[in-house]
């Protein structure tokens, strides 16, 4: 069945034989709840209920914490090797046990299963980063003091203590789990409040983590809508590790800043494809199915606006709306369709009410455009836009939905600044045949990630780089040495070894500040630190 094909109907898929209720309440079971009642948890394809949720109350919060404290107490006396002996444990369940998270993975957000497996990956792939560059990076780092030989000062680092994370719904297990573990890598406890709609997967991911050996109570979770737990959570946090919406993180950063605690934001996008006047359209139009439709237009980085030559416009917007018109789009638990379902019918409504503001202003749908009841709740056709301006939802704000707009630019200094014409900067996309021209106009896009003749996958898989936003898409950045570090604070150890401050007996206060000048000339010429 295509995205076209409005008048056949699909039964629901069964759901997978792996989410058995027995499984369901163990996971749930491990949410703190005393008086918080329940949420609905349902599986997105069908709209049935899957599992009551329970909701933690501020009293439950402060409890995880207590708890969690208690443990990272011991876990941080742990030496770094015997705590990364865990994680490898926990790499080798990620990637045998990948087909149950998948399973997970869609139950609860109706995304295709390949890029449920897809997002499976992401926790190994962090894993295996850090357990190689944790030791060097959280090694003590010795420096000369302010006089040579005699004093030393060193760089320790030490677990900032509790951290919580807040995640979102539409990467629940790759944002819940490899942010947690690498926190846990550098000695911390971690408190987590998953998005109720998709809080399975990350609860599956604790289970597999206290599998390999990590210690109970070291990783909580708690639940619940984020205006009602936030508070608590980030009020007894040592640092917050925030991923959601741009209006949210500001939310968050105000109440992290007045509690003059860290925290890293990792924030929205309306990310630009910017395509060149010699690139190959056959391979942009794949990139553009992935960049606009993979995850059903749901990923941050995710492409919704596409720039192309005047001369190649026509070409590329043919071929793309054909591909487009032409996608497997269908709730199954199997790796066939290319994509799924949107996470909820309220967010559809959202993506919905996106395209019917452009349409109404004088935007044109060249694919797509409506909501597919047929196929499932939440399902919305992969939709292609012309004529989308500034003054429309889907111009200025992020759709988070397979939408995207396609314009033209008369020259690459044009294409530019239409791609930065933008208040976000997380992504961005920049295909050419010639590379190295190509590398120097991805210099000139204001994003934290830009990817030449790739859409995402190549930065986002880059753990050895940083990855974050700039402008309104963020603060701080994951992976790289700072993805680590920023959840440390420094020791500075300073050691005088022998006391040589101030005027010697006998001296004068006159000659002892000359000879501290001679000192600071000799400092600066000497090559020793
Ligand atoms: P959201 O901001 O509504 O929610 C994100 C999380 O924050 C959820 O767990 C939610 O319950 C919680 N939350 C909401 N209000 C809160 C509050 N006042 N205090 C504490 N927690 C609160 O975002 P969303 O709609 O769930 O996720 C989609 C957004 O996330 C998109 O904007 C997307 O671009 C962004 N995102 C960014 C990245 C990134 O790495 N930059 C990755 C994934 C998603």
């Amino acid at each position: 069945m295509t995205a076209t094909d409005h008048t056949a109907r699909t039964t629901a898929p069964r759901r997978p034989a792996s989410v058995t209720d027995a499984l369901l309440d163990r996971l749930v079971a491990r949410v703190p709840s005393t008086a918080g009642g329940t949420w609905k948890l349902t599986e997105v394809y069908t709209g049935e209920v899957l599992v009551e949720l329970p909701q933690s109350t501020p009293a439950d919060i402060e409890r995880a914490f207590v708890e969690a404290r208690r443990a990272q107490a011991e876990w941080s006396q742990w030496p770094l090797a015997k705590r990364l002996k865990v994680m490898k444990k926990a790499h080798a369940l990620f990637v045998r046990n990948a087909q149950l998270t998948a399973d997970l993975i869609q139950v609860e957000s109706g995304k295709n299963r390949r890029m449920a497996i897809e997002e499976t990956c992401d926790p190994p792939m962090v894993l295996s980063h850090y357990i190689k560059h944790a030791p060097r990076l959280l090694a003590p780092v010795k420096k000369g003091g302010p006089v040579p030989f005699l004093t030393t000062s060193t760089a320790i680092r030490q677990p900032k203590g509790v951290v919580g994370v807040i995640a979102p719904w539409n990467f629940p297990f790759a944002t819940g789990i490899s942010d947690a573990v690498t926190a846990l890598i550098a000695g911390n406890a971690v408190v987590l409040k998953p998005d109720n709609k998709t809080a399975l997967s990350p609860l599956w991911g604790i289970e597999m983590l206290e599998e390999a050996g990590l210690p109970k109570g070291l990783f909580q979770v708690v639940c619940g809508e984020g205006p009602d737990v936030g508070p608590t959570l980030i009020d007894n946090a040592n640092y917050v590790m925030f991923t959601g919406s741009t209006a949210t993180g500001r939310v968050i950063g105000e109440r992290a800043g007045r509690n003059l605690i860290g925290c890293c934001l990792e924030l929205g996008g309306k990310n630009p494809m910017v395509v060149l006047e010699d690139a190959d359209l056959d391979e942009v139009v794949e990139g553009a199915v992935f960049g606009v439709f993979g995850n059903t237009g749901q990923i941050c980085m995710h492409i919704e606006r596409i720039y192309l030559p005047e001369s190649r416009y026509d070409e590329f917007r043919d071929k793309f709306v054909a591909r487009a018109q032409g996608l497997d789009v269908r709730a199954a638990y199997d790796f066939g369709p290319e994509m799924g379902s949107l996470v909820s019918p309220d967010h559809m409504e959202r993506v919905r009410a996106h395209v019917e503001d452009a349409v109404a202003q004088g935007a044109i749908v060249l694919a797509g455009g409506r909501p597919r009841p047929d196929l499932g709740p939440a399902f919305f056709e992969p939709t292609i836009l012309e004529g989308v301006t500034k003054d429309m939802l889907c111009g200025a704000t992020e759709t988070f939905g397979p939408v995207v707009a396609l314009h033209r630019y008369r020259s690459v200094d044009e294409a530019v600044d239409l791609a930065n014409d933008t208040d976000y900067g997380l992504n961005a996309s920049v295909w050419g045949t010639d590379v190295a021209a190509a590398e120097a106009v991805a210099r000139r896009i204001q994003a934290g990630n830009v990817n030449v003749n790739d859409i995402l996958a190549t930065a986002f898989a880059s753990k050895g780089t940083p990855s974050g936003g700039v402008k309104q898409s963020g603060v701080g950045a994951r992976h790289g040495d700072q993805g680590l570090t920023k959840y440390t604070d420094v020791q500075n150890l300073a050691v005088l070894k022998k006391q040589v401050m101030g005027p010697r007996p006998g001296q004068s206060y006159e000659e002892y500040v000359k000879g501290m000048l001679a000192g600071l000339t000799m400092m600066r010429r000497t090559r020793i630190r």
